[in-house]
């Protein structure tokens, strides 16, 4: 999704459930208007990590080994009423990985990879992948897919798309876009950075799940074809041995409420309508 005309129609699906981010102790709790980015990429992060932290402590149904599709009935959900506290140790450490979260997203904001030129992002996000321990790195379609394995249990994929819009900031953000014509206004380096942090606390807190968790980058999502592109290049052959229980993927909105992380089963922001 992209234009403010995709944004209002993707606001007219309904959400199944909505909570106030989590936020690392010590911190202001969020309201629309003192949240600050720090909190909205460290909310979605514990969100994202509490997420496969419950999809990965449910058992494996049948179903799931055999090739069948998980059904949205019987799949695992994320639940948003986790809270820091419920999530234990799996959350040490985040006072540190908050730090580089922020600049890696920054340094996304000031370099902007439009769909099908992510080299660079992919780079970053590759590096970065190496530097928290994924067991595997793979490079898919002009995507990246990082496997941290910890044992026997549900293998949960987490989706951040990677590119930007054609578009010229004008917030005058000490970290706007260093490219005219290209901007992150769509939220996906908020996508990335959350989801290396999720990433990041899964990885070093291993003691406390069991599972395996895929990170995946993917290309192109505002033109639909850096999904097809990961597709094409063998993404579920090369994944079929991690064949993924659950799928995840997350998206900044203007609703619900700053502040707020809402869930829903099922698709979401699959598609764009535009109203003139
Ligand atoms: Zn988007």
């Amino acid at each position: 999704m992209g234009t403010a005309d995709e944004l209002f129609a993707a606001q007219t699906c309904g959400w199944d459930q909505a909570s106030p981010a989590s936020h690392a102790p010590g911190s202001r709790p969020a309201t629309a208007r003192s949240v600050s980015r720090r909190q909205v990429l460290s909310g979605i992060g514990i969100l994202s990590a509490a997420a496969v932290l419950t999809a990965c402590t449910a058992p494996r149904s049948p179903a799931t080994g055999t090739g069948a599709p998980a059904s949205a009935a019987g799949a695992p959900s994320a639940n948003p009423s986790v809270s820091p506290a419920q999530l234990g140790s799996v959350v040490t450490g985040i006072d540190e990985i908050q730090v580089w979260q922020e600049e890696f997203y920054k340094d996304l904001h000031r370099h902007p990879d439009l769909w099908g030129e992510e080299a660079r992002t992919a780079q970053k996000v590759t590096a970065k992948l190496q530097e928290i321990g994924a067991d595997e790195i793979l490079q898919i379609g002009g995507g990246v897919v990082g496997i941290i394995r910890n044992g026997d249990g549900q293998r949960v994929l987490f989706r951040a798309d990677m590119d930007a819009l054609p578009v010229t900031e004008a917030t005058g953000l000490e970290y706007s876009s260093s490219e005219p014509g290209k901007a992150h206004v769509c939220g996906h380096d908020a996508h990335v950075a959350s989801a290396l942090g999720a990433a990041a606390l899964l990885a070093r807190n291993k003691s406390e799940w069991s599972g395996t968790y895929l990170a995946l980058f993917q290309p192109g999502e505002e033109t639909g074809k850096g999904a097809q592109a990961m597709v094409d290049d063998g993404l579920v052959a090369k994944l079929a041995a991690v064949k993924p229980d659950v799928c995840l993927a997350q998206h900044v909105l203007t609703v619900p409420e700053s502040g707020n992380v809402a869930t829903r089963s099922g698709a979401v922001l699959s598609a764009g309508d535009r109203s003139r």
